[in-house]
């Protein structure tokens, strides 16, 4: 018979020396640049943040980077790297929004990021006139119905209404994912033309899916032009919603679940779809949460969630995109109220996750969002703390992109924080040692007692 050790439990009973279980504090998009208005500080040094200082104070720090400093990661590459995956493994963000989403999408279906467009044609092109032109709902869910449905000669694309602007494209039949966006980003540019990939420029599935993902795009742009919806809102003065833009193909792939990988339970709590996908798509469970408006109460909320769960998770990810949205949508002012109001949020719950001393706190971001910038991220690191009990202490102070690089910890990339997280919680396996013919990182595995015959 095959024993199967209950990780969570199992560490519980056996040592009670080092914390048992992990909260990993992810504050999307926290890292940033300086800006003069802010007296040359980051939105984060700036911000007043009694409670992450603290968290700061009792632990060691240090800066973190998803992949390497310099490169600029979206937030599901960057979870991706976080949770302890390659980027060989990634199946794409399209995929992880369609299952997010609850999208049905076969592991043979290719699913696109795909969202409403304003343009003009410009010369034979189309010009991009505004990303996410205002609209009703109505408005969006009768555009919508107009370009649900595409047959291309085979290949079937299904457009799915996911919340705003935005929506999953999926293409069935014979596809591939290898197809560049047509989404330019920014405004006063043109769309771009869907291509197969440089390495599958010869696949004649590649080709095809192009192929019929453009045929698409131009029959959106054709429907969407004409529809008397669009006429009304152009003889209103009001930019016409008239094209489709997409961007980041995906495709299932086959991954190791996370508690195998491991051997930690692990818990998602999170309001959008891309971490509900990415999750689940790993194996996190996920618990669906909701942005109110409110962002102190809300991060209140989902960390009382974690803290009554830690008798059925070991690992648990709670996640803010509160910083991320402020540096897109208003900038660096908003930014740092915005964190003001995360520290807030953390200044309710704080005394009891200190006071347990079977937690490990771990706090820290995906990416830098630069909140003055053509870029949608940037490169550079995030600040990273770690407290609990045995983790060294150092004498930062403060919780910021700057103060965090003087601290013990130093420099963490990638999935070394998921190594980081076994160590603290005397996880880690000795290198060499094969408790089971799989060599995974965590101890101890999933081993088979010896037999007497
Ligand atoms: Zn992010």
């Amino acid at each position: 018979m095959k024993i199967v050790l209950k990780p969570g439990r199992y560490t519980f009973i056996m040592r009670l020396q080092v914390p048992s279980r992990c909260i990993l504090i992810l504050l999307d998009g926290l890292g940033d640049r300086s800006f003069e208005s802010l007296d040359g500080k980051t939105p984060l040094e700036a911000a007043k943040t009694p409670n992450l200082d603290r968290l700061a104070e009792c632990g060691v720090n240090g800066l973190f980077h998803a992949d390497r400093v310099g490169r600029a990661l979206p937030s599901e590459n960057a979870h991706f790297a976080i949770f302890g995956y390659g980027p060989d493994e990634f199946p794409g963000r399209g995929y992880l929004e369609a299952v997010g989403a609850g999208i049905e999408v076969s592991d043979d279906d290719v699913a696109i990021l795909a969202h409403f467009v304003s343009v003009k044609e410009e010369g034979g092109k189309l010009l991009l006139r505004r990303d996410k032109p205002e609209f009703s709902p109505q408005e969006i869910e009768e555009l919508t119905r107009h370009i649900a449905s595409y047959d291309a000669g085979g290949i079937i694309l299904s457009f799915t209404h996911t919340g705003r602007h935005e929506g999953i494209l999926t293409l069935s039949g014979s596809v591939s994912p290898f197809i560049t966006d047509t989404d330019p980003f920014i405004r006063g540019r043109y769309l771009m033309e869907p291509l197969p990939h440089a390495h599958a420029v010869d696949d004649p599935v590649a080709q095809r899916s192009a192929r019929a993902l453009k045929d698409y795009l131009l029959w959106c742009y054709n429907e969407l032009s004409s529809h008397p919806l669009n006429e009304k809102r152009t003889a209103d003065g009001k930019l016409p919603l008239n094209a489709i833009a997409t961007q980041r193909a995906g495709k299932y792939k086959e991954v190791q679940p996370f508690q195998e990988r491991w051997g930690l339970r692990g818990l998602s709590i999170s309001s959008g779809i891309v971490y509900w996908g990415l999750c689940r798509f790993v194996g996190i469970e996920i618990l669906k949460d909701k942005d109110t408006g409110n962002i102190a109460a809300d991060f209140t909320r989902r960390m009382e969630t974690a803290l009554g769960s830690l008798n059925d998770y070991d690992f648990i990810h709670v996640h803010t995109k509160a910083p991320d949205t402020a540096a897109h949508d208003e900038g660096a002012g908003a930014k740092k109220k915005a964190i003001e109001e995360i520290d807030k949020g953390l200044g309710e719950v704080i005394d009891r996750l200190l006071a347990d001393r079977e937690i490990l706190t771990i706090v820290t971001s995906d990416h830098s969002t630069p909140s003055e910038s053509v870029l949608i991220h940037s490169g550079e690191p995030v600040p990273i703390a770690i407290m609990g009990k045995g983790v060294r202490r150092d004498g930062v102070e403060s919780f910021d992109e700057v103060s965090c690089a003087a601290g013990a910890l130093g420099f963490v990339q990638g999935e070394d924080l998921m190594h980081l997280v076994l160590n603290h919680l005397d996880r880690v396996k000795l290198r060499g040692a094969m408790d089971t013919p799989e060599d995974q990182p965590y101890w101890p595995g999933p081993f088979e007692p010896f037999i007497l015959e």
